[in-house]
């Protein structure tokens, strides 16, 4: 019998999948590593199991004990099945600008969510950082995973994203392009292919206009789970050879290119990494590999990206070839 054993299990050993029609024009070989198919649903899945197991091992987390995390998404929704897996109780604190799907799938897997106001700065007793900074301290055995400094994060993906990729392309991958959120899946699985290939892969960080990473200037956006207004422990800038800029306009109208032409429907975020990695093959020739990352589903952004209403309302147009790379300028 093949089986696994735990959904738990599951996490990793994502496919690459090579994009056919969105290339036009590209001589060179573009793969996409397609990290929805984790059971959570996104790259977030593969931080949880190893952010839990050296808490354990550290004597942080014991049985019966409390995960406290702010978060709003992706990587609430990994630590819940592995916290469901192992009996911990999960507490996510989110702001209520994010209510709606993403909240419910939370819920649905056994989470608590404290639902904190939005538009408070972080010193207030009422923000999300000061409401799970309490609880962590009034809950019994309660451990903060604390995404964006926990070295975890980065090495999970050295130690599974990047051999996946070298190993699936059977070391001929020439460059690596993804989104920056904490940063762990540039630095762990960029720092591995670059050992891995003695320097020769290229590292290039795909960042929304209006991110700090790419150098500014700050200013908000509309894509999710990536870019940020500092810098990160989990981020080391030092395995980013380049970085691409995209607007919120490329990287939603690419998002629903790729449901329509390729039929992958994933988040907006994973559009922005297509646009960038568009630019990187432009100029590249045929014996060239470029994976490109893909964090999570299009199944969250149903009423939003993929919602004509709300695109029209947020002053996208709906084309969906608008605000797409054009191809001569790629
Ligand atoms: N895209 C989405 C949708 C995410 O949730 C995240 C994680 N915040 C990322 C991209 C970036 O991943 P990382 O945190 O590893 O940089």
């Amino acid at each position: 019998m093949h089986y696994a054993t735990s959904v738990a299990d599951l996490v990793g050993n994502t496919p690459l999948v090579r994009l056919n029609h969105v290339v036009a024009g590209i001589r060179a070989t573009v793969l996409a590593k397609v990290e929805y198919f984790n059971p959570g649903g996104s790259s977030k899945d593969r931080i949880a199991a190893r952010i839990l197991d050296a808490a354990e091992r550290a004597g942080q987390l014991r049985p019966g004990g409390t995960i406290v995390e702010p978060t709003s998404g992706n990587t609430g929704v990994g630590l819940a099945l592995v916290a469901r897996q192992r009996g911990y109780r999960c507490i996510f604190v989110v702001p209520d600008k994010f209510l709606g799907e993403k909240i419910a799938v939370l819920r649905a897997l056994g989470a608590e969510v404290v639902v904190t106001e939005t538009n408070v700065p972080p010193e207030d007793p009422r923000s999300y950082y000061s409401v799970s900074d309490r609880l962590v301290q009034e809950i019994p055995g309660a451990f903060k995973p604390n995404q964006f400094a926990n070295p975890n994060g980065p090495r999970s993906h050295f130690e599974t994203t990047g051999p996946e990729i070298w190993r699936d392309t059977d070391g001929r991958v020439t460059h690596f392009v993804a989104g920056i959120g904490t940063g762990g899946t540039i630095s762990g699985a960029g720092r591995y292919l670059k050992e891995a290939s003695g320097g020769a892969v290229t590292v290039v960080g795909a960042d929304p206009d209006g991110s700090l990473y790419s150098g500014g200037p700050v200013h908000g956006y509309k894509v999710e789970g990536v870019g940020e207004d500092f810098f990160p422990d989990t981020f080391d800038p030092s395995v980013v050879d380049r970085y691409e800029r995209v607007t919120d306009a490329e990287s939603f109208a690419m998002t629903r290119r790729l449901a329509r032409e390729e039929a992958l429907l994933v988040g907006g975020s994973s559009g922005m990494a297509v646009v960038a990695a568009l630019r990187t093959a432009r100029d590249l020739g045929p014996d060239d590999v470029v994976v490109v990352l893909l964090p999570d589903h299009g199944r969250a952004y149903l009423s939003k990206i993929f919602d004509d209403g709300w695109m029209q309302a947020n002053g996208f147009d709906l084309a969906p070839e608008a605000g797409a790379p054009e191809r001569s300028t790629l």
